[in-house]
């Protein structure tokens, strides 16, 4: 008699339009509503019913997802995502990686919704969130003016640091490095004085598990290697739109790296030794600085287990020539990853109060840190993670695997999440990075109209396979920066750089206000 009741008050759910509650009332609806899902990332490629963040979801809010993920048996989401394209059925909830750039394509065209009046009328958690930071609000706007998706809201300010082996600095009398010079003098007697002491001279005195790392050093003499957290990307300087590639500061800052490199003070392998580098190098007591995440370096200092004194510190920017401290990689605030609204969705106000849950206090805890009694206790009203799961594995991982985390949906990130499996020599870099002003404003990106998009399309990606291939053959030491710099500017101004300058420019204004 229950399950017929059950399912006599399922069908009227779906069969009726419910009565909607009103704003930040839980449950959203009163009878159970069911709303089918796309949802695809690296880590879940398929929405899960079974995660305990969804049944908690549904318990809370009454709104049933239904998974109707396609192309659930690759794990590249570009492929699902033509793939339900080409299904021609759009789910209720389309969630993925890079959702941005496909709302804003297909979104004006009428394949999403759009949800700017909805966000207005329906959301008040996620409205306040993007009232309080209008940069976010533009960077999520279509060329067209809409907003077609909410976003996955990364939190916490620090990605990467500069880290060095601090019990090889004491043992060779120095001291951590202040500017680029001195980083210089270390780096060589890393190099000479064999720190490792193991009478070798083995030592790789500056490694990166990406070689886009050892590029970053050009930061350290003036000059850029992206302006976001995505590499080689585009950069804002006093509202121009550039590129870091095409600048003085970079010819600078290549020279110099060039040099470095040739003088065995960078990884000679940095191009190929690849992702274990920082793991290899490491627990083998040969590498001596890098440029890594705060949290997963600082967890090396296990190592002083086995190796003597071993010690890898988080230290500050150093000063390049003119003076400038800069941390260039942080924590971008918006990601184009989240979830959007499909076109035949006939359920948007219940939808659009569905996705601002994940904005309110219960939604947002629930995303960020699992569910009550099982991932977490509330301790003094907040919600600190059970010692158990502490001690589960890596607790993203773990988070995963329940439904949390996830960046195919639009929540905006709780950085306390991080803060308590992140170790004391962490907390004590993310410390000292804190006391500095080494930040700069981020470029959150542009959305380009039909004809901007066309320009830039036409060109930018043989203008960066260019730029990429100069970069690496000058480190390595084919060519000559200062030499060949004038006739690379002017290729680069023949492949069409100023025309893709110019269109991301206008798009920049329009977004943004210049
Ligand atoms: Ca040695």
């Amino acid at each position: 008699m229950r399950n017929l009741t059950l399912s006599l008050a399922l069908l009227a759910g779906t069969a009726l339009s419910t009565p909607v509650f009103a704003d930040g009332h839980l449950p959203i609806v009163e009878e159970p509503l069911e709303l089918s899902i796309h949802l695809h990332f690296k880590r879940a490629t398929a929405y899960d019913e079974n995660w305990p963040v969804e049944q908690a979801a549904r318990e809370m809010t009454n709104i049933h997802l239904k998974n109707a993920t396609v192309g659930s048996n690759t794990d590249n989401s570009e492929e699902a995502f033509n793939l339900l394209l080409a299904s021609g059925d759009i789910p209720d909830i389309v969630g993925t990686t890079r959702i941005k750039e496909y709302v804003n394509q297909y979104g004006p065209e009428g394949a999403f919704q759009p949800l700017n009046d909805l966000i207005e009328e329906h959301a008040p958690n996620l409205k306040a969130f993007l009232d309080e930071r209008p940069e976010l609000r533009a960077a999520i706007t279509s060329a067209d003016g809409n907003i077609y998706y909410v976003p996955y809201f990364p939190d916490g300010k620090y990605g990467r640091a500069y880290f060095i082996r601090q019990d090889w600095l004491d043992k060779l009398g120095l001291e951590t490095p202040e500017t680029v010079a001195e980083v210089k003098t270390v780096l060589e007697a890393f190099r000479d004085g064999d720190p490792n002491g193991n009478g070798l001279k083995d030592e790789v005195p500056y490694f990166a598990r990406q070689w886009e790392e050892a590029v970053r050093l050009v930061t350290l003499f003036d000059g850029r290697t992206s302006g976001s957290d995505t590499y080689h990307d585009f950069m804002v300087d006093d509202g121009q739109i550039k590129h870091p590639y095409a600048t003085e500061g970079y010819r600078d800052g290549i020279k110099n790296l060039a040099e470095w490199y040739a003088e065995g003070l960078v990884d000679s392998e940095v191009f190929t030794r690849g992702s274990s580098a920082r793991d290899f190098l490491l627990s083998e007591n040969l590498g001596g600085m890098t440029h890594d995440w705060f949290a997963s370096t600082s967890g090396y200092n296990r190592l002083s287990s086995e190796i003597d004194g071993f010690a890898f510190k988080a230290f500050a920017p150093p000063a390049s020539p003119s003076g400038r401290r800069l941390a260039e990689h942080r924590r971008i605030p918006v990601k184009p990853d989240g979830w959007a609204m499909g076109f035949g969705n006939e359920h948007p106000i219940e939808t659009i109060k569905y996705f601002d849950f994940y904005f309110a206090e219960e939604g947002r805890r629930l995303a960020n840190f699992g569910v009550e009694g099982q991932q977490y206790e509330m301790v003094d009203g907040e919600p600190k993670f059970t010692q158990e799961f502490l001690d589960g594995g890596p607790v993203n991982a773990q988070l995963y695997q329940v439904g949390g985390q996830l960046v195919a949906r639009g929540f905006p990130q709780d950085y306390n999440y991080e803060i308590q499996w992140t170790n004391e020599i962490a907390l004590e870099g993310i410390a000292l990075y804190d006391q500095g002003d080494y930040l700069t404003d981020q470029f959150l990106g542009v959305s380009m109209n039909t004809d901007e998009q066309k320009t830039f399309d036409k060109s930018w990606s043989s203008i960066r396979t260019y730029m990429l291939e100069r970069q690496q053959a000058w480190i390595l030491g084919t060519g000559n920066v200062e030499a060949d710099w004038d006739d690379y500017m002017a290729t680069l101004e023949g492949m069409g750089l100023n025309d893709v300058l110019s269109v991301m420019q206008s798009a920049y204004v329009r977004q943004y206000g210049g």
